[in-house]
């Protein structure tokens, strides 16, 4: 049986550093583990949430009303240019090792803060790369606890899209074919010194809260719509890229939101633009 806490603030797993208590919560370290903590949910009744590295997560101001898991599925293992990779190992991490290993196809994950799981549901991606392009077989847990393996070929992603985002569910492991490189960490190098430039690393936030409309960039937008430095309660429109929302001071979940309503009614008004947001916002129920 695995522990469960009642209670525990969820303000620590979000990179937002926002968030009230989660009913129930636990951490899975194994695909086992994870089996059983969603067959527990199922039994019980109870909602669920899988959470990696909470770096794209707005938790709701009064936490979560059912189970948290948290996803500490580690392991790393390396066959030649096949990782396979558990689902709480950190994504910028697994993109730094395979650079240096002179891997090519994951350089654009250093840097980008989540867990492999986070990024697979996401389809995280940056400059140009997305996770999906390397990706070659997922390992997903359903609700009740069966172990479903799924090909690339059967998986449709889209840009920040996959087909997790509609199943219940967690992913467990993740199996990326990499390509030698001479070059990858160099690339890697020079992707981490613009990022640092460009976005605000040294704030709390969730990284970018729209996604980039069709030919378009959000944060050119919001910046056209004069909306850098704007705030809402302790939550403010960052200085450095306009995409991103920093929590400045104390800020809730609903000065989130609110900021982030504002700025779509603005870019709508004087851009015509209607912006669809990337972060995810966990509601209590
Ligand atoms: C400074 C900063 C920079 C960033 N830059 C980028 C960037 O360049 N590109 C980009 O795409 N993103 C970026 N992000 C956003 C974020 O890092 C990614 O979306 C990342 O993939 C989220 O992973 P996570 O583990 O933190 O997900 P979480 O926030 O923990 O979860 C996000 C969603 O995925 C679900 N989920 C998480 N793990 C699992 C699992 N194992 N099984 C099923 N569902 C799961 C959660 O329920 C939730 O709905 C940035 C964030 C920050 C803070």
């Amino acid at each position: 049986m695995l522990p469960f806490q009642k209670n525990k603030s969820l303000k620590h797993l979000s990179t937002f550093k926002i968030g009230g208590n989660a009913r129930l919560f636990t951490e899975v370290s194994t695909i086992e583990e994870l089996q059983s903590a969603l067959s527990y949910a199922e039994r019980e009744g109870l909602s669920f949430l899988l959470v990696g590295k909470g770096s794209n997560s707005l938790f709701h101001d009064r936490g979560f009303n059912g189970l948290v898991i948290h996803n500490k599925i580690s392991f790393f293992d390396v066959k030649g240019t096949e990782i396979s990779v558990g689902a709480g190992y950190s994504f910028s991490l697994l993109g730094a090792k395979t650079a240096k290993s002179c891997l090519s196809g994951l350089e654009f994950a250093a840097g980008i803060p989540g867990s492999v799981g986070g990024a697979v549901f996401m389809n995280a991606g940056a400059n140009g790369g997305e996770t999906a392009d390397a990706l070659t077989e997922v390992t997903f847990v359903t609700r009740e606890g069966t172990i479903q393996t799924f090909s690339r070929e059967e998986l449709y992603f889209s840009y920040r899209k996959s087909p997790f985002q509609n199943m219940l569910g967690g992913i467990a492991a993740a199996r990326f074919s990499l390509s030698p490189s001479n070059d990858a960490r160099k690339t890697q190098k020079e992707i981490i010194s613009y990022r640092t430039k460009t976005q605000p690393y040294s704030d709390l936030s969730c990284g970018c809260v729209f996604r980039n409309p069709e030919g378009k960039s959000a944060g050119a937008l919001i910046e056209k719509c004069g909306l850098k430095g704007v705030r809402k309660g302790g939550a403010e429109v960052s200085t450095l890229h306009a995409n991103f929302i920093v929590n400045r001071v104390d800020a809730t979940a609903e000065d989130v939101v609110a900021l982030a309503q504002h700025v779509q009614e603005s870019v709508k008004r004087d851009a015509g633009v209607e912006l669809e947001m990337e972060l995810r916002t966990i509601p209590y129920e």
